[in-house]
């Protein structure tokens, strides 16, 4: 067994964002500048949008995104049910409301059937997220979103870089919300999010509306060059990102490919390492998309193991392993269960997957010793707890 724990995750960062974030310090510009314009740059390049709007997080992100897209109070939104807390609390910043949609059985992405099944008069928009980093299908989605009107906003909180149909995320549908938590695939330090667009409108509106509405280069007024003048033309919100943050995410862009590389072999270690366990179903990865692999997900085969999921979760704690969920279904949680009467049976994929699902460790750091731990103490867990059929 190990000797020492290892985390689920760990931040990938070196001596680059180190002199970044000091060379930033040292200007003296420490918040939105030209750090966060070069950002907004690289970034919209590597995925091949025409603008990104660097913003504090995904959430504000998705939350920027309605208002450009013009929700209104009493609109319905549908939300995969399997998602973080983020992407349907957004929706309720407008008084609106999202209708929660099931997960397919083997990608955990939405249902696009069901999907099809939550469509009313009042829904505006649609938000699928890259469940782990796969793609969803995003093709099927952008059809039935075009002829019922709807806005598609995609939640790529996972999916930096990941491709689908030869497209980088971020260029495919209409709006693209990525996070730089200190979790997510590349981060800025902590916190951070990123807006991108082909829409020239909803770009403006969005770089408007995320500092205060004011007019657009406002943050220019410091500058030398930079008028005093500045005109509020909505009232907005707080919600730009800091030029340190932007240093340290300039950096960790270039490293994203290097990353997905390291974690894609981390997967691949994985799936070899479970292949002849009748117990452990690996992560199902659709032909012809490009995997972010954010999360490795396994699904337990509970009638096999004597032991359910948060038992497994405490034995692979008790041999040092760090892992995780994701994620409780947002129809499970009280809030959506008891204030928003959303029952168990109206997503049954997401409620019976919820039971088996468990992420262990994927992260650019971890050392060929660690893949092998995990991959032995998956084995021990099961081979302790194997039910005899
Ligand atoms: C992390 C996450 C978010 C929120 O990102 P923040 O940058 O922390 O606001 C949104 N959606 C999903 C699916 C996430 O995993």
């Amino acid at each position: 067994m190990r000797a020492e724990f290892l985390p689920f995750h760990l931040p990938e960062f070196g001596d680059e964002e180190r002199r970044a974030v000091i060379s930033t310090l040292e200007s003296k510009w420490l918040t939105t500048g030209p750090r966060v314009e070069a950002f907004e740059q690289a970034f919209a390049e590597y995925v091949g949008a025409r603008h990104a709007i660097a913003v504090n997080s995904c959430t504000a992100a998705l939350h920027l995104a309605l208002e450009a897209a013009g929700l209104q109070e009493n609109d319905e939104v549908l939300v995969p049910t399997m998602t973080f807390a983020a992407t349907a609390e957004v929706v309720h910043y407008f008084r609106a409301r999202p209708v929660l949609i099931d997960c397919r059985e083997d990608t955990l992405n939405m249902d696009v059937s069901a999907m099809e099944r939550g469509i009313t008069p009042k829904t505006r928009a649609v938000i699928p997220v890259h469940f782990g980093g796969q793609p969803c299908e995003m093709d099927h989605i952008l059809e039935v979103a075009s002829a019922h009107r709807l806005t598609v906003i995609e939640d790529a909180a996972h999916a930096l870089p990941a491709e689908y149909a030869g497209k980088r995320v971020g260029s495919i549908g209409e709006i693209t919300c990525f996070s730089f938590y200190s979790t997510k695939t590349i981060t800025t330090g902590g916190e951070g999010g990123m807006v991108t667009t082909d829409n020239r409108a909803w770009a403006e509106r969005i770089r408007m509306m995320s500092l205060h509405g004011l007019s657009r280069t406002a943050w220019k007024r410091y500058e030398a060059k930079g008028s005093w003048r500045y005109d509020i033309l909505a009232p907005g919100y707080k919600y730009n990102m800091t030029d340190l943050a932007a240093a340290f995410g300039i950096e960790q862009l270039k490293k994203a490919d290097r990353f997905r590389e390291a974690r894609a072999r981390i997967a691949a270690a994985y799936d070899a390492g479970f292949s002849d366990l009748p117990e452990i179903r690996i992560p199902t990865s659709l032909p012809g998309i490009g995997h972010a692999w954010h999360l490795y997900v396994i699904q337990l085969e509970l009638d096999r193991l004597t032991l359910n999921r948060d038992g497994f979760i405490e034995a692979l704690r008790a041999r040092n392993i760090g892992v995780s969920v994701h994620f409780i279904p947002l129809h499970l949680h009280p809030y959506y269960r008891d204030g928003h009467g959303n029952r168990p049976e109206e997503c049954p994929m997401a409620t019976a997957v919820s039971e088996r699902i468990l992420s262990l460790p994927i992260f650019p750091g971890m050392q060929d010793a660690d893949i092998q731990d995990v991959i032995d103490a998956v084995r021990q867990v099961v081979e302790t707890h194997r039910r005899s059929l």
